[in-house]
């Protein structure tokens, strides 16, 4: 999309802050909590202040942000269309898609009034329709019912079409600075290390959703909610968090015994079924074809490779060639075989690669970093 986040076209309002004083210790001890890593109490205001202070000196700048400490906060239609957006993608990812609707749909009214054809095709490669046609339904009850300006409340926000709890949580909190707990699964994970939760997930999430709860204050909760979220993204990931750089590791539980990594629990998992397929990578130059799956149904409304069934039975070289979409003159080559693991089973896919035509999307080599993981993996296979 050739755009840079130096050209974000941050918009901002001055709003005053609130200075509040007193921030509540964590409650009563519950089964779930106990002494910080350092062996002191952990409370609410030290962990908040640590939390806080590493956020103010090393925000991630991101194109909706306001940066902390600015008096400045976040137009909620940009906070609101980033949540969307990273719902189903990173923020790399997210942040070209970004900057492309903000420049042509400056605001939330401008997005309601686009004809649905130009906000799908916009949409492209971020996956998931239902979401576009989700923010078209929001965007125009944002400017029909509201007069174009966003509830301010948690409850305002969640009466919106497509809406949820976690997004109005997040857009209350950091648009407009109330004290909403935004509780992602990278918050959980962070809760769940911090307290050193025992109980696994997903029994656990009312229990982690309480304690990040007991965490927030009415002093700058937007700034609260976003510096848990740069801690989950860039120090407490989900594998190999850096506690030596964390900057609430003297608070921390599960650092304090030594495995933070075995947190969140998890119950053990019955195996997963497996499943088997073709994937069917054919080439014209430097292009590949992809198809666009059905709406309903696993993976639905995304561009794929052309693919078999998937069934339970290994396919055989001869079948495989056989279900391929089209024939081609050179013949389809085996070209190796990934593995993805989906809620409900696993997939094993034999690639086959062939050069020739085809009713497709035709699409650059470098396109292909957007599609969908298993997609991506078998392509990868494909090309070599
Ligand atoms: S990064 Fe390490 S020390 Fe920090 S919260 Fe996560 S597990 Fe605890």
């Amino acid at each position: 999309m050739g755009v840079g986040w130096s050209a974000a076209p941050l918009r901002v309002v001055l709003v005053p802050r609130l200075t509040f004083a007193v921030p509540t210790p964590i409650p009563d001890p519950s089964p779930l909590q106990g002494e910080g890593g350092n062996g002191v109490p952990m409370t609410t205001p030290a962990l908040r202040a640590a939390l806080l202070a590493w956020y103010d000196a090393g925000a991630r700048t991101l194109p909706w942000r306001a940066p902390p400490g600015s008096g400045m906060r976040t137009d909620p239609y940009f906070v609101w269309l980033s949540e969307v957006m990273l719902q189903q993608t990173t923020v790399p990812h997210a942040t070209p898609y970004f900057l492309s609707f903000t420049r042509r749909w400056p605001t939330v009214g401008d997005l309601a009034a686009a004809p649905d054809g130009d906000v799908m095709a916009a949409w492209a490669g971020l996956g998931y329709y239902a979401r576009a046609r989700n923010l078209l339904a929001c965007a125009r009850a944002v400017a029909a019912e509201h007069g174009g300006v966003f509830p301010d409340t948690e409850e305002g926000l969640r009466a919106l079409p497509g809406v949820g709890a976690y997004t109005a949580a997040a857009v209350a909190a950091i648009a407009f600075d109330r004290e909403a707990n935004v509780v992602d699964g990278n918050v959980e994970r962070v809760m769940s290390r911090l307290f050193a939760v025992e109980a696994p997930m997903p029994d656990s999430k009312p229990a982690l959703k309480a304690l990040a709860g007991s965490l927030v204050t009415a002093d700058r909760p937007g700034d609260w909610a976003q510096a848990l979220m740069d801690l989950g993204a860039t120090v407490c990931r989900p594998k190999s968090p850096l506690c030596d750089r964390c900057p609430v590791s003297g608070f921390c539980a599960a650092f304090k015994r030594g495995d933070p990594e075995t947190f969140p629990r998890r119950t053990k998992k019955a195996d997963r079924p497996r499943r088997y397929g073709v994937a069917y990578l054919l080439t014209r130059g430097d292009e590949v074809a992809l198809v666009r799956r059905p709406p309903k149904g696993l993976l639905g409304g995304m561009l794929g490779l052309p693919t078999s069934d998937w069934r339970g039975d290994p396919w055989a070289d001869e079948e495989a060639v056989a279900a391929a979409p089209v024939s081609a003159a050179g013949g389809w080559h085996d070209a190796g075989e990934i593995d993805h693991v989906f809620t409900h089973f696993s997939l094993t896919l034999r690639v086959f690669r062939a050069e020739g035509m085809m009713d497709a999307e035709w699409t650059d080599r470098d396109a292909l970093a957007a599609l969908p993981s298993v997609f991506l993996k078998a392509a990868k296979a494909g090309l070599g």
